[in-house]
């Protein structure tokens, strides 16, 4: 049975409701979950520990530390003290060179995703234009980075766009394929793609909706209901990238426990 180590530092509710997911996701197909629920004062000498006995773990193959980290906490170290054959959030350096290189190993969970989405969709990528809107290492640079690959999931050119961008809108027009990550509700609207358009919404934003129980409800970053109606096939949120990220943490999980079986 494959296993997955879970580490959640703190109370964050959005990292606790994700963490949840993933770990009702492990269960409903049989993988093994070892889930560490830690106080936001766990220190950082505290977390290593747990990680390097996860490490040796043999019922573990992949562990996975929900970031972000409380402040105390130095992130880039914690991920480096996981072991890259069970970095199933394939963000250990060692597993990002090997992708920028276009070498096998674990790729990120929400780029991975969205490639599986436009391939299972039908969407030709290579010699694609592709926008993205956001640089973050966990997911703008890594899609970016997948879909230049010559490969045959790669091929296409790409553009990365930040708050920097002079003119986001002149950027994503020219989109075949616009990969929204900014992490802002409405950071494209329908004057900003052209007809046709594949999009890819990747943002989770909680805006105030007094109608609903929580009193908040999950956006992307696309205006969804004018975007729709000028794109060819578009994502929505919740229910699009987001599901696609647990389902690639699972494969990647299931991927090491069959290395770590010589099968
Ligand atoms: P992040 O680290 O905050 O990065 C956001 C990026 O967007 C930054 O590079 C920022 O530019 C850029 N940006 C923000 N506003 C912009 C604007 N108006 N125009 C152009 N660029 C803009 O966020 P992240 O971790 O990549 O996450 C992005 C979103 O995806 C969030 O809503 C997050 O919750 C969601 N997410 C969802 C999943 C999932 O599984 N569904 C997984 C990961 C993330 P600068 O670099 O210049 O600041």
């Amino acid at each position: 049975m494959p296993g997955l180590g879970v580490v959640l530092v703190g109370d964050d509710p959005a990292s606790q409701s994700y963490v949840r997911a993933k770990e009702r996701a492990c269960e409903n197909i049989g993988i093994y979950s070892d889930d560490n629920r830690l106080p936001a004062e766990t220190s950082e000498a505290e977390l290593l520990a747990l990680v390097n006995r996860m490490n040796t773990d043999h019922k573990i193959n992949g562990i996975l530390v929900q970031l972000p980290l409380p402040k105390h906490i130095n992130e880039s170290k914690v991920l480096m003290a996981i072991n890259p054959a069970k970095d199933v959030d394939g963000f250990h350096p060692m597993n990002i060179g090997k992708m920028v290189a276009g070498e096998k190993a674990f790729l990120p969970c929400t780029p991975h995703g969205i490639i599986q989405l436009l391939l299972r969709s039908g969407v030709k990528i290579e010699g694609a234009e592709v926008v993205v809107v956001g640089r973050s290492n966990i997911v703008g640079k890594p899609i970016a980075n997948m879909l230049i690959q010559k490969s045959a999931t790669g091929n296409a050119t790409v553009t990365i766009c930040h708050t920097r961008t002079r003119s986001l809108a002149e950027h994503t027009r020219r989109a075949d394929i616009l990969i929204a990550a900014a992490g802002r509700p409405n950071t494209v609207t329908a004057d900003m793609v052209k007809d046709g358009v594949v999009v890819i919404d990747v943002g989770v934003n909680r805006v105030e909706d007094a109608t609903k129980k929580k009193g908040y409800r999950l956006v992307g970053d696309v205006d969804f209901e004018a975007v729709k109606e000028k794109a060819s096939l578009i994502t929505p949120v919740p229910g699009g990238v987001g599901p696609m990220t647990i389902t690639m943490l699972l494969y990647n999980t299931v991927e090491s426990a069959k290395a770590a079986a010589g099968t």
